[in-house]
């Protein structure tokens, strides 16, 4: 089978290393070049658009932010899994909100902003502090205010209004403002969706962010209630949206309850540790859902944690000396803060897992994400 991807960046390419052993070629169309290429080495063409949707027996996606002419195109051949709305809705925070109401998926208090007028009743309704969101093309916490006292109302209006006149006139802009969530813990669920409507998750994960990226990832085991919790989301907004495929959810612990964050159409970074921790990870199982095969067990098999690798290309040979270590790189050029790999960190216990992040902090170099990184761990 053949599998056309949009998008050609590191989700791409693990999905075509997972793909390979079954027999399932990838190709990747980069959006920047508007070519189709090989996921694992971008230099290597293979045509156009139309190239790619003639080569495919099914089409599918690693990020949200694709132009609606392309997934228009890709949907018409009747391969786009999942459909051009989920990944639209992943794409639009407004679609993803709406989304959320009709699932009935708890989250924060909001409204929607694309005017003076509109701001100005948001501020009468919503208490203060407040985050404000780009509805379109954010991530990673770009396009975001934060509102913590009315004085600077008016100067962050001027920031919106501004970042609007810039915004691509394609799709309207907006912002989504947003009570600031007093939350213990981030926490994400991946699962996956199959043609027929079966559903299955990985175990949830708990997240750190480093200047506002994901930094490090940890497979919960053992959190029964609030699994139960994420699982029964998963379901109402996997099944709202006919969804095939891996779709992430992301959420803000309070206390014993969720509130969903964002959701991702996607394979999702705080679901890379599946690839040595899961018995199916979240990439064969996405390519599965999508070519139409049955999706495999997303059961935990042994404790295993993510660091992301950002801004070096290069780390200490020490770290392969570590057991339970393995190493992602994903052959990017080096920039500074730049998803460049992921070290998975596995143990037989969590107990020993907790030693072993000790052990691999120690190896990595001080720079100042991994320093973060390395207070993360040592205060767990
Ligand atoms: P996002 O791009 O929506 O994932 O937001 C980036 C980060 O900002 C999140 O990972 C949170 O740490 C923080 N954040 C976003 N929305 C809220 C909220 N409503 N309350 C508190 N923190 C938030």
């Amino acid at each position: 089978m053949n599998l056309l991807v949009l998008g050609a960046g590191q989700l791409a390419r693990m999905m075509a290393l997972a793909a390979k052993p079954l027999n399932i070629e990838i190709r990747a169309y980069d959006v920047g070049s508007q070519q189709v290429v090989d996921p694992l080495n971008t230099a290597v063409p293979y045509g156009s658009l139309s190239d790619g949707i003639a080569f495919a027996d099914a089409i599918t996606a690693e990020f949200e932010h694709i132009s609606h002419d392309v997934l228009a195109l890709c949907e018409q051949s009747g391969k786009l899994y999942p459909s051009s709305q989920s990944i639209k809705t992943g794409g639009d925070r407004r679609l993803e909100k709406e989304l959320l109401t009709l699932s009935n998926a708890a989250n924060a208090t909001h409204a929607i902003i694309e005017s003076a007028e509109d701001y100005r009743s948001a501020l009468d309704t919503l208490a203060l502090p407040i985050i404000l969101k780009s509805a379109l093309a954010g991530y990673d916490g770009k396009g975001q205010w934060r509102l913590k006292s009315a004085k600077r109302a008016n100067e962050v209006w001027q920031e919106i209004d501004e970042f609007f006149a810039g915004a691509d006139s394609k799709q309207k802009q907006g912002v989504i403002a947003e009570q600031m969530v007093p939350f213990d813990r981030e926490v994400s669920l991946v699962g996956v969706r199959d043609k027929t409507g079966n559903t299955k998750v990985y175990p949830l994960a708990e997240n750190h962010h480093t200047n506002g990226v994901l930094s490090v990832s940890t497979a919960l085991a053992g959190e029964h209630v609030l699994q139960a919790q994420a699982a029964e989301i998963f379901d109402r907004v996997a099944n709202a949206l006919n969804y095939v495929g891996v779709l992430a959810i992301e959420f803000f612990q309070v206390g014993e309850k969720l509130l969903v964050n964002e959701i991702a159409p996607r394979v999702h970074n705080s679901g890379h540790w599946t690839q040595q921790g899961a018995d199916t990870c979240q990439f064969e199982n996405h390519v599965r859902a999508v070519c139409g095969l049955p999706i495999g067990s997303t059961a935990l098999i042994r404790p295993t944690a993510m660091i992301n690798i950002l801004g070096e290309d290069t780390l200490p040979n020490a770290l392969f000396a570590i057991p339970g270590v393995s190493l992602h790189w994903y052959g990017k050029e080096k920039r500074a803060g730049r998803k460049m790999g992921h070290i998975n960190v596995s143990a037989a216990t969590s107990a020993e897992l907790q030693k072993t992040l000790e052990l691999v902090a120690e190896t990595l170099p001080d720079n100042e994400t991994f320093a973060d990184i390395k207070l993360y761990i040592n205060k767990q």
